[in-house]
């Protein structure tokens, strides 16, 4: 419908920063895995609002100049099971705004590790059965309730939390996003419900991810 078109010679399809391919490997020695336990849609995204569509169906506007490329079957849905947790067993790589942030939540010399010029928020065994990976470790800030601790306490969570099951990747200074091939695997919130994940980018991308040099979720480490 030319109605819900993104005027391609109006919109800089770029993203907002000059974003610059990965010449690395997407190799995830780490399974630093982006996690999120309690998926709370923000109030835009529970509303059923869309980004809107270019003529294939796959350039969409998930906020307003920010545009995404989707390469999955728009007929995908997800709903967190909230029993499963399974994306918070893993530590979790912090982007530079998410390490800013995190600093007023948590103390960084206890709740981060750094890693080849990274940092993550590490995994951590815990004293409990449940919530766990089966060597009973997961995110230092899962719960035992199951929940993740800094969403409970500061409404906040990392930005790769936000971004599973979906995968960022960057071609010609545009975001694409898919879906991991472990969130296919593992995430038990996959094609559960009538939730269509294209519905909903907004609460999985967020805004930050447009201004990273490097937005990709996978990694070399
Ligand atoms: S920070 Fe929160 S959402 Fe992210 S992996 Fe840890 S517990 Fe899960
Ligand atoms: S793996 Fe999927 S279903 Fe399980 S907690 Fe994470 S997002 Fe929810």
């Amino acid at each position: 419908m030319a109605g819900d078109r993104v005027g391609v010679g109006v919109v800089d399809l770029r993203p907002k920063a000059l974003v610059r391919a990965s010449t690395s490997e997407p190799v995830s020695d780490e399974r630093d895995a982006a996690a999120g336990a309690d998926h709370t849609p923000p109030e835009r995204a529970q509303r059923g609002e869309r980004g809107e569509r270019d003529e294939d169906g796959r350039r969409i506007e998930i906020h307003p100049g920010c545009e995404a490329i989707v390469e999955f079957d728009p007929e995908r849905t997800f709903d967190c099971v909230d029993s499963c947790t399974w994306c918070c067993h893993h530590g979790v790589m912090l982007y530079e705004p998410d390490f800013v942030e995190l600093a007023e939540h948590a103390d960084l010399s206890e709740a981060t590790r750094s890693r080849r010029g990274r940092q993550f928020v590490p995994r951590e065994g815990k004293n409990r059965t449940d919530h766990v990976a089966a060597d009973g470790g997961a995110c230092r800030f899962l719960g035992e309730d199951g929940l993740c601790g800094l969403h409970a306490e500061a409404d906040w969570k990392p930005t790769r939390c936000s971004v599973f099951p979906l995968e960022v990747s960057v071609e010609n200074e545009e975001i694409h996003v898919s879906i991991r091939e472990d969130a296919e695997t593992h995430c038990e919130g996959m094609d559960v419900s009538e939730r269509r994940l294209i519905d909903h980018l907004d609460a999985f991308l967020p805004e930050t991810l447009w201004e990273l040099p490097d937005p990709e979720t996978k990694v070399e480490l």
